[in-house]
């Protein structure tokens, strides 16, 4: 379970989270909606230790990470993938060796298992044959699969996904919101996803929270329905 208790962000005098609470379970996939600069973005951040709050605790599996340092968090990290809001690829690598970093970085594999696991992952979004191509030739939906697909290569428990479906059509998002949800069925992670969309939102999200003036509103959850 992921944690946040009594978080505060704020820059200077402005505040941008005020004393937030949130629990978000093993399993499930939260929604997080919310105006532009509202905060969202820096939610995930706090999660995956890119920032650290003013105040307050973030606790993973009951560990309080809000004091780890950057070794330690690499740690963590190393079961979390993130798909960002802006495309993250590199654009000077090759698809494949896009999605292969991570395990190149963290797993002593034989060539053969790495590009073996890359072509699962690409396979798995739905590319097929794009591992030598380079991010540039690609679309911006299919950008967004590959993203998907290098978040993915390490099988993380957790996977944040900022604005998934951002500057796509309605039905590239749709087939972004179906990768997510069989992503999710498939490697059983846990996931938060921030978006402005509230149909993405509902498709895939479990639970659906609100983030305004600092603070959290749970609005729907999907057992209640
Ligand atoms: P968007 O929908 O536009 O992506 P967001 O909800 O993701 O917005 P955040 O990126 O979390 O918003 O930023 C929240 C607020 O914090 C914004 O108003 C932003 O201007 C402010 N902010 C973020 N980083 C800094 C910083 N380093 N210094 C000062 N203000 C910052
Ligand atoms: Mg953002």
């Amino acid at each position: 379970m992921i944690r946040l208790q009594d978080i505060t962000v704020a820059y200077g005098s402005r505040v941008i989270l005020n004393h937030i609470n949130l629990d978000i379970r093993d399993g499930e996939t939260l929604g997080i909606l919310g105006a532009s600069g509202s905060g969202k973005s820096t939610i995930l951040r706090l999660i995956i230790g890119l920032q650290k709050p003013s105040g307050g605790h973030i606790f993973i599996d009951g560990q309080d990470i809000t004091g780890f340092t950057e070794d330690e968090m690499d740690q963590v990290r190393l079961h979390m993938g993130m798909v960002f809001q802006y495309s993250a690829l590199f654009d000077s690598m090759s698809v494949g060796e896009n999605v292969a970093f991570g395990l190149r970085q963290h797993r002593k594999l034989p060539e053969e298992e790495i590009r073996k696991i890359v072509r699962e992952k690409l396979h798995l979004v739905g590319l097929d044959h794009v591992e030598d191509m380079m991010p540039n030739d690609l679309s911006g939906g299919m950008k967004k699969r590959v993203s998907l697909a290098r978040a993915i290569a390490l099988e993380p428990r957790v996977i944040l996904y900022d604005e998934p479906t951002a500057g796509l059509d309605p039905l590239r998002s749709m087939d972004i919101n179906r990768l997510i949800v069989t992503t999710q069925s498939q490697l059983h992670t846990t996931s938060v996803i921030v978006t402005h969309d509230m149909e993405s939102a509902f498709f895939v999200a479990d639970r659906l929270a609100y983030l305004e003036n600092g603070v959290f509103r749970l609005i729907a959850d999907k057992d209640t329905f």
